[in-house]
């Protein structure tokens, strides 16, 4: 009789394969969407797909879908997945964990020869990264409807290349594919992932529950002054670009501070003009990241940002203009409590965690019911070739997405 768990050489083989395509040689490696390295990892699995009789096919953007037939196949699927590009470097666990804790799902229902009601599809998101074409998570926005497939094609990398010549040139090297369109409708969609942070790490609990991604709002702001000469102007008579932008930013900072330390809030650039050591600067510009789970949470601390701004008390001009506004999103109950009610049936423990990184799950979120199961990843680490997850978490969450699969996939 076969076994009724995953198959954990095999995960762990197909695992040590992909960390081939791109290995940097110090544990990681570079593998950018539509470069040769991510195509040779994405053609990998899709050879290991043909040989398994799953059915493959490619969308305009270059999603990837690999299906495993179903006795309704007219249904709409249910979809697990991730992506297989990386940073630039990156580590050999984020979004590549989800495909081959996805795909050891399709060929551990092959193996036990389960007959699901509904196909079940393997999904291998494009560009979910961003690091070479923006932006970030392009092939789910695009799906989604989220972004227009004209803009993702017309995205160009550092060296002017075009994301659709440079698509259309890797299509030739994945072998033969069946075009279907974007948006194709799916049942359920489940991503796997490592964390990229410390909290189960510090928990240790070896699932995630993901309750939904948080939102997040970017600021561009300005402080204009005056330029003056360092040596000879009084204080009383200087507009001190960067005087105000410092006090400006600490008292942002102190209300940010909250006791639960759930708001993130990263000031990531900051430029100082003219930047002469003699001259009393006369512009300041910085960004404001500022995340946060909670819709209305975050709704009132954006307000209260920007009034701070506006309200500041300072011989400077100081605008702050939103630059992005994306809203936390809730992750599905029901698929939520599938994942807690099998982890608790094969005795895993698992809190609830809300993710701080985006994720194609994002976009998904949007369109059918949507989860995620997050393993712990060493001391938090992540999009750094350091990255590294126990392969015993990695083994429990393939198995844990493998049985909440086989639940959703018989339903009519
Ligand atoms: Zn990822």
């Amino acid at each position: 009789m076969a076994s009724s768990t995953i198959n954990r050489d095999r995960l762990l083989k197909r695992h040590a394969l992909m960390a081939t395509f791109g290995d940097t040689g110090r544990g990681g490696v570079i593998r950018p969407a539509l470069s040769a390295e991510e195509t040779q990892a994405r053609r990998a699995i899709l050879d290991i797909a043909r040989e398994r009789g799953f059915a493959c096919s490619v969308d305009p953007i270059g999603n990837l879908f690999i299906r495993r037939s179903g006795i309704k196949n007219h249904s709409a699927p249910l979809r697990i997945g991730s992506h297989l590009d990386s940073q630039i470097p990156g580590g050999n666990y984020d979004g590549v964990y989800g495909v081959l804790a996805a795909f050891e799902v399709l060929e551990t229902l092959a193996d036990q020869s389960v007959s699901s009601i509904r196909p079940v599809e393997v999904v291998i998101w494009n560009n979910e990264e961003g690091a070479r074409f923006a932006p970030t998570t392009m092939g789910s926005a695009v799906h989604a409807g989220a972004l227009s497939l004209a803009d993702a094609l017309n995205s160009r990398d550092g060296e002017d290349l075009r994301l659709e010549d440079e698509l259309a040139r890797r299509l030739n090297d994945l072998g033969s594919l069946t075009q279907i369109p974007l948006g194709t409708e799916s049942f359920g969609y489940i991503e796997a992932h490592i964390e990229q942070g410390p909290l189960l790490e510090s928990a240790d609990t070896p699932i995630g529950v993901v309750t939904g991604i948080q939102g997040i709002i970017q600021f561009n702001v300005t402080v204009i002054g005056e330029e003056a000469h360092a040596g000879t102007t009084p204080r009383s008579r200087r507009k001190d670009a960067l005087a105000a932008a410092l006090a400006l930013i600490d008292e942002i900072r102190t209300l940010t501070n909250d006791t639960e330390d759930e708001i993130r809030f990263t000031i990531g650039r900051l430029t100082v003009a003219p930047g002469a050591p003699n001259t009393v600067p006369s512009k300041v510009v910085f960004t404001i990241d500022l995340r946060h789970p909670d819709e209305e949470r975050l709704g009132s601390l954006h307000v209260r940002i920007s009034e701070s701004c506006k309200n500041f008390v300072s011989p400077c001009e100081i605008t702050a203009v939103t630059t992005l506004n994306s809203p936390p999103v809730k992750f599905d109950c029901n698929v939520m409590a599938a994942i807690e009610k099998h982890a608790d049936q094969s005795g895993i423990k698992h809190m609830k965690i809300a993710s701080g990184a985006t994720h194609d799950a994002k976009f998904m979120a949007g369109l059918c019911p949507t989860g995620m199961i997050f393993i712990p990843c060493r001391d938090g680490i992540s999009h750094n070739e350091r990255e590294w997850a126990e392969f015993e978490h990695m083994a429990c969450g393939a198995d844990l997405l493998m049985r909440v699969v086989k639940q959703l996939c018989m339903s009519d």
